[in-house]
């Protein structure tokens, strides 16, 4: 997903950023790809692990350590386990977001990847207080960060890279915002 939409993702950081987004991501996820054979019996926990040490090592710029801290919380939560149950997929996801504040000190309405996980999990944590089965869930964790990332273009950015355009940044829909709805989607087509 992230290599189809490599170009995609480019394009938005040349609007708003330096160019290299799509590129950061496509690398980094390429490492990862390689390396899955290296955890093919292990937890969950230990998968991710590799995921973030990985994105660490290999993305760079500002979304490198971001996503890295956020794939190495989620591995935290997920130590040991074989199988994710809905309950569990919230709380992973809740453990990469505070991995993204704890790093990047982002909040919600500052035009970063922060606008599209933060909805994605309300709105998946409500359908698990529904009893709504995984497949739904993740849509609707997908929709809501899709929501979230098209929530972030008259936003004006106050993180990162963007924020040194000031008022420019108005009109632009962030990259990393853009970049994790890919990712949340993936999450939910390959669940389906
Ligand atoms: P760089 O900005 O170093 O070139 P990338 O282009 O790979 O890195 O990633 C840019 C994305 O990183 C932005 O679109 C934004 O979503 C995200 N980002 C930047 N700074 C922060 C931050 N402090 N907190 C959360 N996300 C951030
Ligand atoms: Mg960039």
């Amino acid at each position: 997903m992230l290599h189809d939409n490599r170009d995609y993702l480019t394009q938005l950081d040349s609007a708003i950023g330096d160019a290299d987004h799509g590129i950061n991501m496509d690398r980094g996820f390429q490492a990862v790809k390689e390396k899955i054979p290296t955890v093919a019996n292990t937890d969950i926990g230990s998968l991710l692990k590799m995921v973030g040490m990985t994105l660490v090592s290999t993305v760079g710029g500002a979304s490198g350590p971001l996503y890295g801290t956020a794939f190495l919380r989620a591995a935290m939560v997920t130590s040991n386990k074989n199988e994710l149950y809905e309950a569990d997929v919230v709380r992973m996801l809740e453990a990469a977001l505070e991995g993204i504040k704890a790093r990047g000190k982002a909040d919600v309405g500052e035009k970063t990847m922060v606008d599209a996980l933060v909805p994605a999990i309300a709105a998946m944590k409500e359908a698990e207080q529904q009893h709504v089965g995984m497949t739904k869930l993740l849509q609707r964790g997908s929709d809501a960060a899709e929501a979230g990332m098209k929530a972030t273009i008259p936003l004006l950015a106050t993180k990162g890279r963007a924020s040194y355009l000031g008022e420019r940044s108005i009109g632009h829909q962030d990259p990393g915002a853009t970049s994790l709805w890919l990712i949340l989607q993936a999450l939910a087509e390959t669940c389906a």
